[in-house]
């Protein structure tokens, strides 16, 4: 069966089209600036890339995308119906979804007025879901939750120590992201230790522009950085990570800003980007700090320290681990980071092997600690697209067999 990915934004969407038979990548695509000024569609099928006329709204670039993938000269399908099922990814589950689910209307409500949580994501997950479902009405939907993964922590992990009447009357509480991926890879990281997945005990490291780390038990999430958004947690590259909340306060009185303004400057011009004056992209940080910008090598440092301190508290947490997990874009490129988050922590029993670190194909899963680490080091590439069609093929097959 083909399934369809899609990974809606307020303003781009992004999908991929998978042959679930031998779980290999037919196609996929960006529909940019989705009704703003030149939008475009960007389309990738058997190493060529071609960029056609963009949307004017979401139900538009559904369109076009099915119709670039069904074109008689460029498709990859030859109808609509070669596509058995879509999964959508949505941020927000909140405390309502614990798995991936069949889109129903409730199901579809449910994201929509869990938006107060995710305001710059739901909305437009939703606006996703609808759109396809007008244009695919009798395909299967499912819908997939970065939070879900997480729901699995305890009280004391999730919970806030603010007034538990405002807990409970308002949801405040941590639900972190990037589930999909820390689930991925901890099913991958099952395989090679050659465990069930319920013995697995881990720390996962997903680095990319955000950053998320998850202390792994029995293999659930039992903790995890990034709180009731993904401002908590690790310096990323453009969130600034964990603070005191006064100075929220403190940058609105001094800088003369709204709560919202400061919030948005967190998230959007803080982390790497703000303490190196020069870019969010970790690899050209990289490059300048190589090249002696001391402001580059400062945000590096903030990086990987806030990220060493995660990996400390969760070896606390589980007393031990068997493994250290890197994945993400930085997680599964950076040598330097991903040394200097681990570096010094022989005593507890973590151990790299510096020149493999340096040294090894990438793409792969890879172990990078020594022989002597008592906590095993791996790199194992993510691949949150297909961990959606797996969980979109499993329900849908399901819905088959209950007919
Ligand atoms: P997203 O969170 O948007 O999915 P990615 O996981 O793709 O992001 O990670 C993007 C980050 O990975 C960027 O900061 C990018 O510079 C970094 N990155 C990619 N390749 C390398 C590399 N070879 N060395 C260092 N950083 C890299």
């Amino acid at each position: 069966m083909n399934i369809l990915i899609i990974n809606a934004g307020s303003s781009s969407l992004k999908y991929q089209l998978l042959d679930m038979s031998n779980e290999k990548l037919i196609a996929k695509g960006n529909c940019e600036k989705i009704g703003l000024n030149e939008p475009f569609i960007s389309y990738k099928h058997d190493g060529k890339e071609e960029i056609f006329e963009g949307a004017k709204n979401h139900e538009e670039a559904i369109k076009k995308v099915l119709n670039i993938l069904v074109d008689k000269e460029i498709g990859v399908i030859k109808s609509f119906d070669e596509i058995g099922a879509v999964g959508h990814r949505v941020v927000m589950g909140g405390w309502l979804f614990n798995e991936s689910v069949l889109i129903t209307e409730d199901v579809t409500k449910k994201v929509e007025a869990l938006s107060d949580l995710a305001p710059l994501h739901n909305p437009a997950n939703a606006m996703g879901i609808r759109a396809c479902e007008k244009v695919m009405p009798n395909t299967p939907q499912v819908v997939i939750f970065d939070t879900a993964f997480h729901t699995t922590m305890p009280e004391k992990a999730f919970m806030y120590a603010i007034k538990l009447e405002d807990y409970e009357k308002y949801h405040i509480r941590k639900y972190g992201a990037h589930g999909t991926s820390h689930r991925f890879v901890t099913q991958e990281l099952a395989k090679v230790l050659g465990k069930n997945i319920d013995e697995v005990k881990a720390i996962t490291c997903h680095l990319g522009n955000g950053s998320s780390i998850t202390a792994i038990e029995n293999g659930k999430s039992v903790d995890t950085s990034m709180g009731l958004t993904p401002l908590q947690g690790l310096v990323m590259g453009t969130r600034s990570g964990d603070l005191d909340p006064t100075v929220v306060q403190f940058l609105c009185s001094h800088k003369k800003q709204s709560v919202d303004e400061v919030l948005n400057y967190l998230n959007k011009e803080c982390g790497l980007l703000g303490v190196s004056g020069v870019t969010s992209d970790h690899r050209e940080v990289t490059k300048e700090a190589e090249n002696g910008n001391k402001r580059c090598q400062l945000a590096l440092d903030l990086l990987a320290y806030s990220a060493k301190k995660y990996v400390g508290i969760y070896l606390a947490i589980l007393n031990g681990a068997d493994a250290i997990v890197f994945t993400g874009g930085i997680g599964e490129n950076s040598a330097e980071t991903r040394e200097q988050i681990v570096e010094n922590m022989e005593n507890l029993g973590v151990v790299l092997d510096k020149e493999k670190n340096k040294n090894f194909k990438r793409g792969q899963v890879e172990l990078i600690s020594a022989p002597s680490s008592k906590v095993k080091i791996y790199v194992i590439p993510t691949n949150e697209e297909l961990m959606m069609a797996r969980d979109t093929l499993n329900i849908v097959k399901n819905l088959k067999k209950s007919k």
